[in-house]
């Protein structure tokens, strides 16, 4: 029987942490290191390993990740993992969601414990990715499902996944969703399938996505926020070099009423993205009045997010810029996820 060949990719990571003479974790293995981990995975798949990089996931770049996204793209083999850090796999795999386009699984995992920890996750997790990738249901839906992350037997959409706790072994989680599946025993048990069609349109939009590197700010709102940083986008925009805005609003897309006509300025320089700081979930549109209320952000241009994390909002918003994407353009895509 011929196995499934599947690509194992590996970024850096706590996954592919070693101690150093002092006992701190540096990222030192390879995607080697981490398939010779797991000698089961050899009976189960023809495994082929890359090392792409040895970073922590907090230092990865856009650049990278395009650049990664365009090397699965080009892949002979009927599977992909990437594995990586933890602390941005809820950004990087919707990235990779949004450009990548295959018919095979492509998979994210990664590793809350290091290896020097008892129990570290990395080795179990990644077994898991490679019985998830080989799965028949998995495989027969790879387009529905789209990029997925395999954290502790449990298979989540790109554009879901959030990593909701900074050092407990659970930390991954899709809150407005849950899981697609669950891994038990050998057997993938499907739970549902994600609505892929705002991926699958932007997607078609970013094919130019290659372009060079546009920084996206993230701003984040909290009770009686002066908006002294706002102010400053909107005076020095050009030195400060952002080329777009995320605003984590209040509630259904509300922002400080000091702020309101800061936020209205804004959204006219730089494509300014409301998104709900509450975590994801669909904003309003038309309930409440007023300058600072969801109604009049529209009004002002300000474009809204829908259903994703402001996190997310920005991979997608700094994809679009890449792709040479305008302001309607850019709001179209936005509009189609909530
Ligand atoms: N900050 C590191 C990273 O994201 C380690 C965290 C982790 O992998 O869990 O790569």
């Amino acid at each position: 029987m011929t196995l499934p060949r599947i690509q194992i990719l590996a970024l850096g990571g706590t996954i592919a942490t070693s101690p150093d003479a002092s006992g701190a974790m540096q990222m030192g293995l390879g995607a080697d290191d981490l398939v010779a981990a797991v000698p089961l995975l050899a009976t189960l798949a023809d495994i082929r390993a890359e090392t792409v990089s040895r970073v922590g996931s907090h230092s990865l770049s856009f650049d990278q990740m395009h650049a990664l996204a365009a090397k699965i793209m080009g892949l002979d083999v009927d599977g992909v993992i990437v594995t990586q850090g933890t602390d941005t796999l809820e950004e990087t795999s919707f990235l990779l969601d949004l450009l990548v386009e295959r018919d095979i699984p492509v998979i994210v995992t990664a590793a809350m414990r290091n290896p020097a920890l008892t129990s570290p996750d990395g080795p179990g997790n990644l077994l898991a990715a490679v019985r998830v990738a080989c799965d028949p249901w998995v495989k027969a839906h790879a387009r529905s499902l789209g990029v997925v992350a395999v954290m502790l037997d449990e298979i989540y959409a790109a554009a879901d996944v959030l990593k909701i706790h900074p050092t407990r072994l659970n930390a991954f989680a899709s809150p407005q969703t849950g899981p697609l599946a669950a891994l038990v025993e050998d057997r993938v048990v499907p739970l549902s399938l994600p609505v892929r069609a705002p991926v699958e349109a932007a997607r078609k939009r970013l094919t130019a996505a290659e372009g060079r590197e546009q920084p996206v700010a993230l701003l984040w709102l909290g009770l009686d926020e002066p908006g002294y940083i706002l102010e400053a986008m909107v005076d020095h925009r050009d030195q400060l070099g952002y080329r777009g805005v995320v605003v984590g609003a209040m509630g259904g897309g509300h922002v400080p009423e000091r702020v309101a006509s800061l936020v209205g300025q804004l959204s006219e320089i730089i494509p300014t993205v409301v998104s709900p700081r509450a975590g994801g979930g669909p904003l309003l549109r038309q309930t409440y009045g007023g300058p600072s209320s969801e109604i009049a952000l529209r009004k002002a241009g300000l474009i809204f997010g829908g259903r994703l994390n402001p996190l997310k909002a920005r991979v997608l918003l700094q994809a679009c810029l890449r792709a040479g994407l305008d302001r309607t353009a850019i709001a179209e895509i936005f509009e189609t996820f909530g």
